[in-house]
């Protein structure tokens, strides 16, 4: 989309929902809609111009049907706001939908099958920018890449702009005062700036 695209409006908004709803029963992995509880769709708050993007739903996300609800998801909330960012302003989603057992990477058959759910979404959300966290997320647009040949640049990829940047979970693992933390707040505060 254009730097000037406005995020979903009403019509747009309604598409969202509906195919929200439609995500519900999917069963294309068969492994994952036998051991679900909840599908994961994603936040698509009314005019959000970002997007934030992750790779798959965690327990907690499975648990409660959210996006970005555990502490990764509150890191997440934490550094938007100190960008004077705003979750409520956000859309969240997940390259995949539904929580792989134990926390496993996806498949790359699971990755296929979910493709088509995410471009749906991306299409009717229509985002000023794309934020992807961490390398599953950033090689859904950029196959094959290091996230440090490509974090903190935005790249144009299929009439989107994305902006890859470090998983919070990374930021977790580094610490407060760890380059992945101040490297993410760095970025998150750019993508602010940028859909301001
Ligand atoms: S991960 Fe995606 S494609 Fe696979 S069952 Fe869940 S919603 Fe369907």
């Amino acid at each position: 989309m254009s730097p000037d695209a406005p995020g979903p409006d009403g019509p747009a908004q309604a598409a969202l929902a509906a195919l929200a709803q439609q995500v519900q029963g999917c069963t294309r992995c068969p492994e994952l809609a036998e051991t679900r509880t909840h599908v994961v769709a994603g936040a698509f708050p009314p005019g959000a111009r970002l997007v934030v993007m992750g790779e798959a739903p965690g327990a907690q996300e499975d648990a409660t049907g959210a996006p970005f609800v555990g502490r990764s998801g509150q890191l997440l909330d934490l550094l938007l706001a100190e960008a004077g960012g705003d979750r409520a302003r956000t859309a969240v989603l997940n390259t995949l939908k539904c929580r792989p057992p134990g926390n496993r990477p996806p498949r790359p058959a699971e990755s296929a099958h979910c493709r088509p759910w995410t471009e749906q979404q991306l299409g009717l959300a229509a985002p000023r920018l794309v934020v992807t966290l961490g390398l599953s997320a950033t090689r859904w647009f950029l196959p094959r890449t290091a996230l440090g040949a490509v974090r903190g640049v935005v790249h144009e990829v299929a009439g989107l702009r994305v902006l890859p940047t470090y998983h919070p979970s990374a930021a977790l693992r580094g610490g407060p005062r760890g380059e992945p933390r101040r490297l993410l707040a760095e970025d998150l505060a750019l993508a602010v700036r940028l859909v301001a």
